[in-house]
């Protein structure tokens, strides 16, 4: 077997030991410790900005952070939101009171963790959003690192995905793994109908038997064909069509539900994938019963999460272009809007007349485990209430 090290991953030993931080921490902390300065000091977390301007991101990856600090047994206070609630830019969605010395070399991989899943949830929620009660599946493992395959599905789902198509990720998200079948099985077995059958008959009932209908054929005729041939047995058919071939590819969708209805097929499910986005997703609505979505999740754009120190042993003091103190974020129940607010004060009437409440928890309190982060499937389901109040 050739080196693992062939791969170019980091272990999380390598993280847990700080070798994954920027040198110019562990420079820091020498300095630090070479002139005796151990300050308390309060820090947090916030996006300037949100990936591609938009007006809200979805926070996650904590769970990642809470077991780094978990293992290194750090005497910090960590107060954050719970994963899979919105944000928007300049929230301050995460801070840590401690000694700077203690935590400083774990900057670089406490903004990795999170800044690359929130993006990732992110771009699934606005899929979800603009997916509506469609079926949403995550297919995107193959444009990334395969060692991150889990990672990316995970926060995929927390931000709305109904589905994942890797099986490491299934097996420790212990869900399903969900999929269809690849163009390479309809060209081996030289037809669309032979392949289904042969798919419905090798893999069995418990499977959703959903047919890929475009390789060799026109998308409307072959998923006729399909729908005689298994009748009821057909799930549901794929259209994955090339861009070169596509012309308008509403267009496609609209004849096929047309035809698909008109021979008795209503039961059929269409699903769409190949480059997808939260506009076209919203375009293909109107006939598509579910989408298999690839890079646009998987290569999200990151939030651009920065970590600052904000008080140093009690004393309110940030960098220039940002507010010293250490702050909360308190959101008004009604009518959900954030914002802001100095730790110590009490909590403020919105403008809209609701009573603003702090959405910060307690997870780390004096290096003791607090509040516990809930399943994939609990965050899923605040993420999916989050989004209730929010537009894409
Ligand atoms: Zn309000």
């Amino acid at each position: 077997m050739r080196d693992i090290n062939a791969f170019h991953i980091a272990s999380a030993d390598d993280v847990l030991t700080g070798k994954t931080t920027d040198i110019y921490f562990e420079r820091t902390l020498r300095i630090l410790k070479k002139r005796g300065i151990d300050s308390r000091v309060v820090a947090e977390v916030r996006a300037k900005e949100l990936p591609l301007n938009h007006p809200w991101a979805v926070f996650a990856g904590l769970e990642y952070v809470l077991s780094m600090f978990d293992r290194l047994r750090l005497n910090i206070t960590l107060d954050a939101l719970d994963e899979g609630t919105i944000f928007g830019a300049g929230d301050v969605v995460l801070s840590i009171a401690g000694r700077y010395a203690d935590f400083c070399v774990y900057e670089t991989p406490l903004l990795g963790f999170l800044c690359q899943a929130s993006g990732i949830a992110t771009a699934a929620a606005r899929c979800r959003k603009a997916a509506g009660n469609r079926e949403l599946l995550s297919f995107g493992a193959r444009r990334m690192h395969p060692c991150l395959a889990p990672m990316i599905d995970r926060n995929a789902c927390i931000g709305g995905a109904d589905g994942i198509s890797v099986v490491a990720s299934a097996e420790m998200l212990g869900l399903g793994p969900s999929g269809t079948m690849p163009h390479a099985l309809i060209l081996l077995l030289g037809d669309t109908v032979t392949a289904t059958r042969a798919f419905r008959e090798v893999i069995g009932k418990k499977v959703k038997c959903v047919s890929l209908i475009d390789t060799l054929g026109d998308e409307k005729f072959e998923a006729l064909r399909v729908a005689r041939a298994l009748g009821k047995e057909l799930y549901g058919v794929r259209v994955d069509t090339p861009k070169s071939r596509r012309g308008d590819l509403r267009a496609i969708l609209s004849e096929m539900r047309w035809e698909l209805d008109l021979n008795g097929f209503k039961h059929v499910r269409i699903y769409v994938s190949g480059g997808l986005d939260e506009g076209q997703i919203t375009s293909l609505n109107p006939w598509a019963d579910g989408y298999g979505v690839g890079t646009r999740i998987s290569n999200a754009p990151v939030v651009d999460f920065s970590l600052d120190i904000v008080e140093i042993e009690g004393s309110q003091i940030a960098k220039r272009g940002k507010e010293a103190g250490a702050k909360k974020l308190v959101r008004c129940p009604q009518c959900f809007s954030r914002r802001n607010a100095p730790l110590h004060v009490t909590l403020s009437r919105c403008a809209c007349g609701g009573v603003m409440k702090n959405i910060h928890k307690r997870f780390i309190s004096q290096g003791r485990a607090g509040v516990k982060i809930p399943s994939v499937t609990q965050i899923r389901a605040h993420t999916l209430r989050e989004l209730r109040r929010v537009e894409l």
